[in-house]
């Protein structure tokens, strides 16, 4: 009877529905006691110039040290809090961290910036730009050590009050970039127009690049793209030494990833720093 299959799938579809709500109150739940109680942590994945082989810059990459789960990646639970609005406390936590771990780093030579990834709920806060001059400050770590990321689908479509205060932010030094480009659209009249210095192009773009042509032409089409534009290249997740060599060859400027080095801890990090200082560069 079509009524009452009908009320079934009613039914069936609540059922899932509360327990969607469930699982999603609970992850709130987990979310708000994992940031009262230093259940975060930055983990960081050094960039490095392809042209002298120095590391010139990590980025920070966020993870929860789940107390039962174990460590749980921004995949599993950066939507959730994006949706609920917890991304702001969880962006203040990582903005807090980064220019923290930017202010100790004072002293390790070459490692000039430290990038950031934020999300749209977060920049969309008037008060997202002051509060991030103040961190800075009260860490004592320069602007120019700092570098925000933003997703090319944020960057083309941030409205203009949002422009006018990241290009006050970069006219202080805090370098901008665009993350995971290529996977969103872009509008080349606003690429032109944006307050940018650097563009990450997407893994998605790079893991075929050994072995198709095609996939090489793309890229190389994007890096003169990113070039024209004023701006510097930086390929993500590059994984192999096959991968590293054509981007040499096709002009990328900086490249990130597993062939690298994959995101550590602040102490494994610094160690790599001082295990590569004291080897000869290779690119
Ligand atoms: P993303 O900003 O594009 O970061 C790069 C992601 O690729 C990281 O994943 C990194 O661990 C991974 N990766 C790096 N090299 C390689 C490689 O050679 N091969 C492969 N397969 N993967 C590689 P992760 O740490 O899981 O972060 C995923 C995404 O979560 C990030 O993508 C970023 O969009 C977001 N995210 C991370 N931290 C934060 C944060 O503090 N705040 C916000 N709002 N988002 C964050
Ligand atoms: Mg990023
Ligand atoms: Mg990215
Ligand atoms: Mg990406």
């Amino acid at each position: 009877h079509a009524k009452d299959s009908g009320r079934g799938q009613v039914q069936q579809f609540s059922a899932a529905l509360a327990d969607r709500l469930e699982t999603n109150l609970q992850i709130e739940r987990d979310l708000r006691h994992a940031l009262d109680h230093g259940e975060f942590a930055l983990v960081f994945q050094p960039q490095v110039d392809l042209a002298s082989g120095r590391t010139v810059g990590a980025e920070a990459l966020l993870r929860w040290e789940h107390p039962l789960l174990g460590t749980r990646l921004p995949q599993s639970f950066i939507g959730r809090a994006e949706d609920s609005g917890l991304i702001a406390p969880i962006g203040d936590w990582v903005i807090d961290a980064a220019a923290a771990a930017a202010a100790r780093w004072a002293d390790h030579a070459g490692v000039a910036r430290l990038a950031i990834n934020v999300s749209p709920r977060e920049i969309a806060r008037p008060e997202f730009f002051s509060r991030l001059r103040a961190v800075l400050a009260r860490h004592g770590a320069p602007a120019s050590r700092l570098e925000i990321e933003i997703t090319e689908t944020l960057a083309m479509e941030c409205g203009e009050t949002v422009l006018a205060a990241l290009a006050a932010l970069r006219a202080e030094g805090v370098t901008i970039a665009i993350d995971d480009f290529g996977t969103g659209y872009s509008n080349l009249a606003r690429l032109r127009a944006l307050p940018l210095d650097k563009v990450k192009i997407d893994r998605s773009l790079i893991v075929d690049i050994a072995e198709s042509e095609e996939a090489r032409n793309v890229v190389h089409a994007v890096i003169g793209l990113i070039h024209g534009v004023g701006c510097l290249a930086v390929a993500e997740g590059v994984e192999t030494e096959e991968q590293r060599a054509v981007l040499a060859v096709i002009g990328c400027d900086m490249i990130q990833g597993y062939a690298v080095a994959r995101p550590m801890a602040e102490a494994a990090f610094g160690a790599w720093l001082n295990e590569r200082a004291a080897t000869p560069v290779v690119a």
